[in-house]
């Protein structure tokens, strides 16, 4: 019998249509995965067994009874820990969360139920997606599947090692500043930045408003057009959600043609600082481009110097008033100093001290500074200017081309522990998802190859204008296919076999 944790969500949802299988055999598979292997990656902090096989016996039944279902009806899904889910605990990989069990669902909680995806549970994270190496979690890092050792990926490692691992065949993650691309690119999973606005952030716990976007992470580009689809949508309850049309991005990734594509390779991401290796698996893929009828050029972008600077006090600014609602009095966690009546602000700076992490406070603290009185003009609204500037370069860059190019990460999967101390580092391993975010525009990543010098997955990164994702899906999926002809099949079928820990 074929093992149902190694099929695309694409190929899982046929057998399922087809009574081949069934979703509660599909999602206890997968749980059985979770149980097998979880222990040594840490994808996971709160599995759901119970939950996912109800829902998954509620799809059962109801194809049974002949219903017209969803195209990923009965396929399980991984949550990133920082979308609400009714019952089911969400801490955003915080303390000051611990314990929360939300009354609601998040828009994107509400679509993949109503679409049929059982919940298998929530993945782990950096605090409050503040990060790139998931080290930051209160609950302990994520381990990479291709090596234990290594990190994989942040903010959303949870959610890429979870796919990567094969414990769950779709998870959704948040891209805020790359926390879905580049755990995608250190974990050989594909991960997509949608436009801002495409899925509602009602019930996604705010990083920074203005640059948080939820995203499909899948092992194919298919799959993340169709998750793609179930997440996307107009909701009222999110004031900053497109309303409008929207791209078909299955279409787009079933069409998988570059003839005639201009695609703009961009001079400032991909040299200095950039590993060998990943530059020559990117060299390698623009030539597979180009002999499949893309029209390449070089463009330049130079405010992209600058976006790394603009995103740390943007973000910073965003996250101090943001997490200003943790409070002690509304959510989680309630630390009480000793004394006869602690003041309620005694309280919040007791809660706040024991409930966040360094680099939380850390971003709390620029944040605040940023934003004080005496530099607002000087930092934020410097910062704020550095945007405009940014929208300006894409903006012509998309006059001359349809899709931008360039490696995901700098580098593949370093060492857990490598960056820990070095929070600016740590930073610079975003350079290139960052822009994106920035101006709105969508963006994906795709594994394509293995970096010589250490046998680790490189990620091939492209951004479109907003809303314009299917020109992603598109170009995404016809490199997919040339990298499989190139290497037998998916890359991350080269990936280590996870022994069980069980
Ligand atoms: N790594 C970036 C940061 O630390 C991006 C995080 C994200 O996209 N959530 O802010």
């Amino acid at each position: 019998m074929t093992d149902l944790t190694r099929l695309s969500a694409a190929d899982l949802a046929a057998r399922l249509a087809s009574g081949d299988v069934t979703s509660v055999e599909a999602t206890q598979a997968h749980l059985d995965r979770i149980a097998a292997v979880d222990g040594a990656v840490n994808a996971f902090l709160h599995v759901d067994a119970e939950g996912a096989l109800a829902q998954a016996a509620d799809v059962d039944a109801r194809r049974a009874a002949g219903e017209t279902l969803g195209d990923l009806a009965g396929v399980p899904i991984a949550v990133k820990d920082v979308i609400t889910t009714k019952g089911v605990p969400t801490t955003a990989g915080s303390k000051i969360l611990e314990g929360w069990i939300p009354p609601y669902d998040a828009t994107v909680t509400e679509r993949l139920k109503a679409a049929g995806l059982p919940i298998l549970g929530k993945t782990n994270m950096d605090e409050f997606a503040m990060g790139s190496s998931t080290e930051h979690s209160a609950y302990g890092p994520t381990h990479n599947p291709w090596d234990l050792d290594r990190i994989p990926g942040g903010s959303g490692g949870g959610s890429a090692a979870a796919v990567a691992a094969f414990e769950a065949p779709l998870a959704v993650g948040t891209d805020t500043g790359g926390s879905i691309r580049q755990p995608g690119a250190v974990t050989g999973t594909v991960g997509v930045k949608p436009t801002y606005g495409a899925i509602s952030r009602y019930g996604l716990i705010a990083m920074a408003s203005s640059l948080d976007q939820a995203g499909p992470v899948t092992r194919t580009v298919l799959d993340a057009a169709l998750l793609h689809g179930v997440m996307a949508g107009h909701d009222p309850r999110d004031s900053t959600s497109i309303s409008g049309e929207y791209p078909d991005v299955v279409a787009a990734a079933r069409r998988a043609d570059v003839d005639g594509l201009r695609i703009g390779v961009v001079t400032e991401l991909g040299g200095e600082g950039f590993q060998p290796g990943v530059r020559a698996r990117f060299e390698e893929s623009v030539e597979l481009l180009t002999k499949a009828g893309a029209d390449v050029v070089e463009v330049s972008l130079p405010s992209v110097k600058q976006a790394l600077a603009a995103y740390y006090l943007v973000m910073p600014s965003e996250a101090s008033s943001n997490l200003a609602r943790f409070d002690a009095m509304r959510y989680g966690l309630r630390v009480t100093p000793d004394g006869a009546t602690p003041s309620a602000e005694a309280v919040m700076a007791a809660t706040r001290d024991a409930g966040f992490g360094d680099e939380v406070k850390r971003r709390i603290i620029l944040g605040t500074y940023a934003l004080s009185s005496g530099y607002y003009d000087a930092y934020y609204g410097s910062a704020q200017k550095v945007r405009t500037l940014l929208a300006q370069d894409f903006a012509a860059a998309f006059a001359q081309v349809d899709v931008l190019a360039s490696p995901t990460s700098p580098t593949t999967a370093y060492k857990l522990g490598e960056k820990l101390d070095d929070p600016l580092a740590m930073y610079l391993g975003d350079v290139a998802t960052i822009p994106a975010n920035l101006v709105g525009i969508p963006g994906i990543s795709i594994p394509n190859g293995l970096a010589d010098e250490d046998g680790l997955p490189s990620g091939f990164q492209l951004l479109a204008p907003a809303h314009a994702d299917d020109r992603l899906y598109n170009a995404a999926a016809a490199l997919e296919r040339l990298l499989e002809q190139q290497w037998g099949g998916p890359i991350l079928t080269k990936a280590p076999e996870l022994e069980a820990t069980r």
